[in-house]
């Protein structure tokens, strides 16, 4: 949460042609005309990725990279998309807008601006670890600078992805060698296919819940890799043998349900960011807690940061006003836009995926307006 004194300064901007301002609705471009990642329904929304809290349904129009096209569709179907390849350009306005790798998820983008001379980034969320299942985060230069801090204080560092998938694989040969099924807790979307494609699928059979599926499937579709899956609900319900040697991917949701019977003798883990905390850990009542998450840490952070070269920085949501002192007293012109994003555990409420589980992001009701099928009529690309 901002306090007052450090969102004054994004404020203090508003009135001087920012290319981003705050708004009730969500961050909005005064010149472009258009919102970003906004959680009121608006008229021309650019999403940086398909998480439910940066993903709503309501808006009239829709900008978001032909990479993540596929997963946005799956969570928010029949939406009026336009697309664009990372670093095509768009005119909206007479202002230029292209969307770059951010490294969070499959189509995951930063949104780069440029109106007379002035450039800012809108980073959405972001990692800089390599992710087998998503382009690599791009550093883009600019003057203004406005980033997440879901992990942004100083106790969140991660091991190399390489260490964390090292110990994910030694506990499903663990539990495979006892005859005991391991249970993984994930999200669905990013999380759970990041998990897919870097474990050892040598080491027995792949499960997935209903939830996860869906993402799969879209990944698949565009072109990423993973092992081959089967579902649950293909086994006999009375099958436990089936699932002795299996590792069983699932959505945080399914955490505590009866579904998990079907596995008889099992071990369950939890991967996330939040797994870092003892507290988060002891919450989730799991055997094993994976701190892997698709988040910037704390240096990985304060590298893009730098990297982008920006004058002024604003931070949007997660650690704000630590990360708002850390930057002014690197000499940065630092403030923070109140926003509603959530962090990994709004993704971990969506039931299994279900965007429509978020609050405030119900289906459209039925409209007899004629859909729109650009983002913006009078755009043109460059
Ligand atoms: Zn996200
Ligand atoms: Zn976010």
């Amino acid at each position: 949460m901002a306090s007052e004194s450090t969102s004054n300064i994004a404020e203090q901007h508003a009135d001087s042609g920012d290319l981003v301002i705050a708004r009730p609705e969500g961050l909005y471009c005064p010149p472009g005309d258009f919102h970003i990642d906004p959680w009121q329904p608006v008229e021309r929304a650019v999403i940086t990725h398909a998480h439910s809290d940066h993903a709503r349904f309501g808006h009239r129009r829709y900008l978001a990279s032909r990479a993540g096209a596929n997963v946005l569709l799956s969570r928010l179907p029949d939406i009026s998309l336009q697309t664009l390849a990372y670093g095509e350009r768009l005119d909206i306005n007479g202002v230029t807008v292209s969307l770059h790798p951010a490294g969070h998820v499959l189509g995951s983008a930063q949104l780069r601006i440029e109106h007379r001379g002035r450039v800012w980034v809108a980073s959405g969320d972001y990692k800089l670890d390599p992710d087998p299942t998503c382009d690599a985060f791009e550093p883009v230069r600019c003057d203004t600078f406005i980033t997440e801090s879901t992990f942004g204080l100083p106790i969140y560092r991660w091991d190399t992805p390489q260490t964390i998938f090292d110990g994910v694989d030694s506990w499903w040969r663990h539990n495979a060698a006892q005859g005991r099924a391991s249970v993984l807790f994930c999200y669905s979307f990013g999380k759970a296919q990041r998990v897919l494609a870097s474990i050892d699928p040598g080491i027995g059979p792949i499960f997935c819940h209903g939830a996860v599926e869906p993402l799969n499937r879209a990944y698949r579709d565009a072109g990423v890799r993973l092992p081959p899956v089967r579902l649950v609900s293909e086994i006999a319900p009375k099958d436990k043998a089936a699932f002795s040697q299996a590792l069983i991917v699932a959505p945080p949701s399914a955490q505590g349900s009866a579904w998990l019977k079907r596995f008889g003798d099992y071990s369950d883990a939890f991967a996330s960011g939040w797994m870092r905390l003892r507290g988060a850990r002891r919450r989730r009542g799991v055997d094993r807690g994976f701190v892997l998450s698709d988040h910037a840490d704390w240096p990985a952070l304060q590298t893009a940061i730098h990297a982008t070269g920006a004058g002024r920085v604003i931070v949007t949501h997660g650690s704000v006003e630590p990360m708002v002192r850390w930057l002014r007293e690197q000499g940065l012109d630092a403030g923070a836009f109140e926003t509603q994003y959530g962090d990994d555990t709004v993704e971990a409420d969506a039931l299994g995926g279900d965007a429509t589980a978020v609050p405030g992001n119900a289906p459209p009701a039925q409209s007899d307006e004629a859909p729109v099928h650009e983002f913006d009529d009078a755009a043109s690309r460059s």
